[in-house]
């Protein structure tokens, strides 16, 4: 088939595993689709490709379900080669503007980030994944301390291991494959540090009975684990990491059923990184800025992965963390709506049938580890004063400690104008779940007007109001 010149046009933004099954599903039933990604290559987190100048001769070994992946980047190819689909690459989104007849999605180009571009659909689908959860400690800034999924990004993206000697802590089922991720790719890992204890899983048998792929997924990695010698400490914590350049060790200590540290129980651990990570969080800045309803923490769906705001969808961990394989049934069901939608048809429940039926059976199994892999409940009782909170403004624990107690400050918001804490480049997005613990308030995302910072010259010459002529062919994107 030739380029689609006519057609309804979808814009997707994400092309981990939710936006390509969405994009694929989509294209496959006649819509024209934009995909839109940050990243130079698709795959999102769990498929992350390194460069090609990299060279990867294996890429295989550093990923699961590769044959998966093929299917999405064959299938992807085949609708980019027939001009139905327009992979944009390193576009990085910054707002999607909703207009009476369609929508706009605003993008920066390139690794510098100055290029506007605007894209142009009736339709636009969310697919922009999660964030890791970042907990201070003392010594957390220290070069060598990364986050379980940057250490896992680094590797699969950059074919690179973060250091040689290797304690990955936190909490969350991302820990396993990080550690036996690192172990194969050569790196010593002294320790495996989890604050739950993934025994009391035991207790929901009936729905982890009903996932024995899932099950086998975890007794694979312990199995890979218990064959590198690899030592697990389950409800243990990294109390503080210790250096002067760098990382040079780390403490860690048991944990008592309340959650607090026990004391005497503290060793120090040698190593030159530590990977951790406390769980995802949904990225839900473009739902916000559009007026999307959240739940919980991720965006509000109905059955057709539908937000509340009309012509705009979302899927996978943007509306809830569950993993890839839940990204792709959740980006399916997005696609095929998406294309009846578009086409004033009401999907046939049964054609996503066995994608919906996966959706609710993966929705219940990680609301179960959602309750099972959660954070010390006294994480904050370790953050001494002079821990640096938020790194952006070097804002210490005592400030912010300061700020909820002696000043009155009663919620995140309020914290910030008093302390700058979640005012810099990162705006909050790295030390929200901190400051909210520190200053014993309800951690809520906060709502920011773009997703991304933006040159102030870009905001200026963006003509939000101006009526966008759509394009007749998906690759045919101009400057805003
Ligand atoms: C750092 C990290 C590492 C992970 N590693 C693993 C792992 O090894 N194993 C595992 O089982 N799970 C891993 N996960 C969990 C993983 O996120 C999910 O299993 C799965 O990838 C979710 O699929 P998704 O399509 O919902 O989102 P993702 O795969 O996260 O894809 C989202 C895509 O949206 C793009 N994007 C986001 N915001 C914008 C924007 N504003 N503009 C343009 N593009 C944007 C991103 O570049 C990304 O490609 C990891 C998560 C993270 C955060």
């Amino acid at each position: 088939m030739g380029t689609m010149a006519e057609g309804p046009h979808l814009a997707v933004v994400g092309a981990g595993p939710a936006g390509l099954a969405a994009a694929l599903a989509a294209a496959a039933r006649g819509v024209r689709v934009s995909l839109i990604d940050s990243a130079a290559e698709a795959g999102g987190q769990f498929y992350r490709q390194s460069a090609a100048a990299l060279g990867a001769r294996r890429p295989q070994v550093l990923h699961h379900q590769w044959r998966t992946w093929e299917r999405l980047r064959d299938g992807l190819a085949a609708h980019v080669a027939g001009g139905r689909v327009a992979h944009l690459t390193d576009h990085h989104v910054w707002f999607v503007e909703g207009q009476s007849d369609g929508f706009t999605v605003h993008a920066l180009l390139g690794p510098e980030q100055e290029q506007p571009v605007a894209v142009r659909a009736d339709a636009v689908l969310l697919a922009t994944g999660g964030y890791e959860k970042v907990l201070p400690f003392p010594g957390w800034t220290l070069p060598g301390v990364v986050t379980a999924g940057g250490a896992q990004a680094m590797l699969k993206g950059g074919l690179v291991l973060p250091g040689r000697v290797a304690v990955v802590a936190g909490t969350g089922p991302l820990l396993m494959p990080v550690a036996a991720g690192l172990a194969a790719a050569g790196a010593e890992v002294a320790a495996l540090v989890e604050a739950a204890d993934p025994k009391v899983l035991v207790r929901h048998a009936r729905v982890l009975a009903a996932h024995p792929a899932k099950l086998a997924e975890g007794a694979r990695y312990a199995a890979e684990l218990a064959r590198r010698r690899v030592k697990v400490h389950v409800r243990h914590t990294v109390v503080a990491a210790h250096g002067s350049e760098r990382v040079e060790a780390v403490t860690v200590a048991a944990l008592d059923g309340d959650g607090r540290v026990l004391p005497g129980t503290e060793r120090r651990i040698a190593c030159d990184t530590l990977a951790v990570g406390h769980g995802m969080l949904p990225h839900t800045d473009l739902a916000e800025a559009l007026g999307c309803r959240l739940d919980g923490t991720g965006v509000a769906v109905d059955d057709e992965q539908r937000t509340d705001v009309p012509g705009v969808w979302a899927a996978g961990e943007t509306t809830g963390i569950g993993g890839a394989v839940l990204s792709l049934a959740e980006g399916r069901i997005a696609g095929l709506s998406i294309a009846a939608r578009l086409n004033s048809r009401t999907p046939d429940p049964r054609s996503y049938e066995t994608a919906a039926k996966a959706r609710s059976g993966l929705r219940e199994f990680f609301a179960i580890l959602d309750t099972v892999y959660a954070p010390p409940a006294h994480w904050t009782e370790q953050v001494t004063d002079d821990t640096v909170v938020c790194r952006c403004e070097e804002v210490p624990a005592s400030a912010i400690r300061e700020a909820a107690g002696e000043l009155g400050a009663g919620d995140v918001g309020t914290v910030k104008l008093l302390t700058r804490a979640g005012m810099g480049w990162c705006q909050g997005r790295m030390c929200g779940p901190a400051v909210a613990g520190l200053a014993r308030c309800e951690f809520q995302p906060s709502r920011r007007p773009f997703a991304r910072p933006v040159p102030l010259g870009v905001l200026a010459g963006t003509d939000f109001d101006r009526h966008h002529t759509d394009s007749t062919d998906p690759t045919e994107i101009g400057p805003s």
